[in-house]
């Protein structure tokens, strides 16, 4: 295994100070046969860790293997991914949850860490295999029906009983079905009616996240809300929060930069569950990201093949990619409007996402005897997006054309260089 030297770059609190590498760990001195890196202008970062990723496999290696998405994820300067569970199979046994681990071990690009599904195959009839799947090799600790929200209170408060006594966490999809059905696609307001799609209310939002907050308190368990996308969502997380419950809660890049106006073309590329809303909510997420209401960023990296969005914007596939513009789109909207620094940043992409999912070994600082997760960011370099120039399977880049940062120079995961430009 190889040592470095990382030489000359700049810390997310500003200071400077070389970098020494060994045995897959930061240590104090540097070894005589060491490789240099020149780090000079550049930042050191440590490794950032997703925990909302579609990684496809089982079931559409079409649209993106774990192999593909991991490589993604280190190109977007990750070093952990966490694999929701809506594969084909759905992720619901302790034995399907090992397979992912092996699969993401196998590939070898970033720690992909499985989440396993609350529901048996996502249908949100019956509990899926939760303490198994903790109990296995895999070791689960985050649950999820992400593209499905769990509709039934009782099975919910159920599934917050069992996982607690291991400190899991339930991440929800929080969309009530009865006012977003399925066919729900776009920001419901004037440009929905405009556009004949079914519309997509704040509300549906809102109140799942209120009655998970509500059974987290009454069970003592932890809440983790997936994809916020709305002032009226904020707003009860805060007040949860005020009152001492359990809750943390992610926003993606695409809510922070793109707007419901995206969607008057009808390009399929611009369809994502939760939709895309109006500039007054993407300011409500970007205010409650910077004040930490919001805790973390999560991608929810959603690969699809062409021929599941290729169809009208209604019957399309909703989702778009995400891991490999993450860090561009978080620059943009919120370090360069001064709305977090890089220390800010490093606790919603690293520190946090870790400490919410229990991940060993990632998220932490970047410290003696700590592992060699990091990566090396530019933070002047800008270039238009290109969606041909990904690791991913799929090309459903809703950045592509656009002039973006272009931050990540290499990335670093247990002391093995994962990606260089
Ligand atoms: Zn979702």
């Amino acid at each position: 295994m190889t040592d470095f030297i990382i030489s000359g770059p700049e810390l997310a609190d500003g200071s400077k100070r070389d970098l020494y590498v060994a045995g897959g760990l930061l240590v104090d001195e540097r070894s005589s046969d060491a490789e240099t890196i020149d780090a000079d202008g550049l930042i050191a970062l440590p490794g950032l860790v997703d925990l909302h990723t579609h990684l496809r496999e089982p079931g559409r290696e079409d649209a993106e293997t774990v192999e593909s998405g991991s490589l993604a994820a280190a190109r977007g300067g990750f070093t952990c991914v966490h694999a929701m569970a809506n594969t084909q199979p759905v992720t619901d046994t302790a034995e399907k949850a090992e397979y992912i681990d092996d699969l993401g071990r196998a590939a070898g690009h970033v720690q992909v860490v499985p989440i396993g599904a609350i529901t048996k195959g996502l249908a949100g009839k019956e509990l899926a295999e939760l303490g198994l799947m903790h109990n296995s090799r895999a070791g689960v600790r985050v649950f999820s029906d992400d593209g499905m929200c769990v509709m039934d209170s009782a099975l919910m408060r159920r599934a917050f009983e069992w996982i607690k006594p291991f400190d899991g966490v339930l991440a929800q999809h929080a969309q009530d079905i009865g006012l977003a059905g399925p066919g729900a696609c776009c920001h419901e307001g004037e440009l929905s009616g405009r556009l004949g799609l079914a519309g997509w209310p704040p509300v549906a939002e809102s109140v799942i996240i209120a009655r998970d907050a509500q059974l987290a308190e009454a069970t003592g368990s932890r809440l983790h809300v997936c994809h916020v996308t709305t002032a009226e969502g904020v707003d009860v997380i805060r007040w949860a929060k005020a009152r001492g419950i359990n809750v943390t809660a992610e926003a993606t890049p695409h809510h922070l930069q793109l707007s419901t106006s995206e969607v008057i073309g009808y390009d399929t590329v611009y369809k994502v569950n939760p939709p895309l809303r109006t500039d007054e909510h993407i300011d409500a997420i970007r205010t409650a990201l910077a004040d930490g209401t919001i805790d973390i960023v999560a991608t929810d990296h959603a690969p699809h093949a062409p021929q599941d969005k290729d169809h009208a914007f209604a019957e399309a596939k909703p989702g778009m990619l995400g891991l490999e513009q993450a860090l561009s789109v978080v620059m943009e909207t919120m370090i360069h409007t001064g709305r977090l620094d890089w220390a800010g940043v490093v606790e919603r992409m690293s520190t946090a996402p870790a400490r919410i999912a229990r991940t060993a070994g990632q998220g932490r600082p970047l410290a003696v005897g700590e592992p060699a997760n990091l990566v090396l960011v530019d933070p002047t370099r800008r270039a238009v997006v290109d969606r041909a120039d990904s690791a991913s399977l799929s090309r459903n880049n809703p950045y592509h054309g656009r002039e973006l940062p272009d931050p990540v120079e290499l990335t670093m995961w247990r002391g093995r260089i994962t990606h260089r430009r």
